[in-house]
């Protein structure tokens, strides 16, 4: 069984639309693959129907974009009601809130002589939720200001970087009570990734969200190296929390991270699958559930 729980298509910033990101999951030999875009379940109808077509498993989800102790978190939010009202609420906040952020972005640029349009980022995110830093990036790549997303990340759009500018993600602890009210299960994205700055998530805080409800940490990603994810790996058997691993799959929009490259245990997901059904019945909500062929 090979399972990748963390992958993006183009409704936010990958490349493939979903119908193509799990076709493609399917020929590189994945079981189970869950679609995870920013912040939107937009791309879950037709996974759902490529998922059946192609004989795979699909679990549906949302990559959350949260904050905690002043650092920004990624939170993977599997199998919840996505119509319950405040995880509904909270994802238009924070897509909007990136949104809105273009213009002020666009002007630094400009300050910096990097002439990018509006329009023109618009035109290469249609496809997406809302347009982000990776949206701009592709413009940049277009404009051939940069080679690749990383350059114009690591020069220019990311936290330290002079084209900086902030927007509204959610407190990280009360989106893990939502996404238990959608009846959903939360599992902390890469919380270890050094541009991520992790100073809130040591053992105190984990323990914080697994009280909050947290049900597990993504381990096997490949922003943790070897020593990140042994460390890791036994503070969450520690925490009895779920371990996962995961690609991360962009597409074309990051280098390295193929389908599969990492993958989670079928222990692993069972456990949380057994948390999800918990989390459903006890919210009484109507949840997405496994997609089986
Ligand atoms: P935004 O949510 O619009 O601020 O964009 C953040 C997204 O950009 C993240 O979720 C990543 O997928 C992507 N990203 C962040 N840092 C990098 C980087 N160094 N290279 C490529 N993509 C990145
Ligand atoms: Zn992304
Ligand atoms: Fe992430
Ligand atoms: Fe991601």
């Amino acid at each position: 069984m090979r399972i990748d729980l963390h992958t993006h298509s183009d409704r936010s910033d990958g490349t493939d639309p979903p119908a193509e990101l799990v076709s493609k999951a399917r020929a590189a030999g994945l079981d189970v693959v869950a679609l995870t875009d920013h912040d939107t379940a937009e791309g879950w109808d037709e996974a759902v129907d490529a998922a059946l077509y192609e004989g795979i498993t699909l679990v549906r989800g949302i990559e959350v974009s949260t904050k905690y102790g002043g650092d920004g978190v990624h939170l993977l939010a599997y199998l919840p009601d996505p119509t319950h009202p405040d995880l509904r609420g909270e994802l238009t906040r924070i897509l909007q809130g990136r949104n809105a952020r273009l213009p002020g972005i666009l002007a630094k640029l400009a300050e910096l002589g990097i002439d990018i349009g509006e329009t023109e980022v618009r035109g290469l995110s249609t496809s997406a939720a809302a347009t982000g830093r990776p949206h701009v990036a592709d413009a940049m790549v277009a404009k051939g200001v940069v080679e690749d997303r990383e350059e114009a990340f690591s020069k220019y759009l990311g936290p330290d970087g002079p084209a900086y500018v902030q927007r509204y993600a959610a407190d990280l602890p009360t989106m893990i009570g939502i996404v238990a009210a959608a009846g959903g299960v939360s599992v902390l994205a890469h919380p270890w990734a050094a541009r991520h700055g992790h100073s809130a998530l040591d053992e105190a805080g984990l323990s914080e969200l697994k009280e909050a409800g947290l049900a597990g940490v993504e381990v096997d990603h490949l922003d943790h190296d070897d020593l990140t994810r042994t460390r890791l790996r036994a503070l969450a058997i520690e925490l009895d929390l779920v371990i996962t691993g995961s690609s991360d799959y962009h597409g074309a929009g990051k280098q390295g991270h193929d389908l599969g490259c990492h993958t989670t245990a079928p222990d692993q997901l069972h456990r949380l699958l057994d948390l999800a059904r918990d989390s459903a019945a006890h919210a009484r909500r109507d949840t997405p559930g496994v997609v089986r062929p």
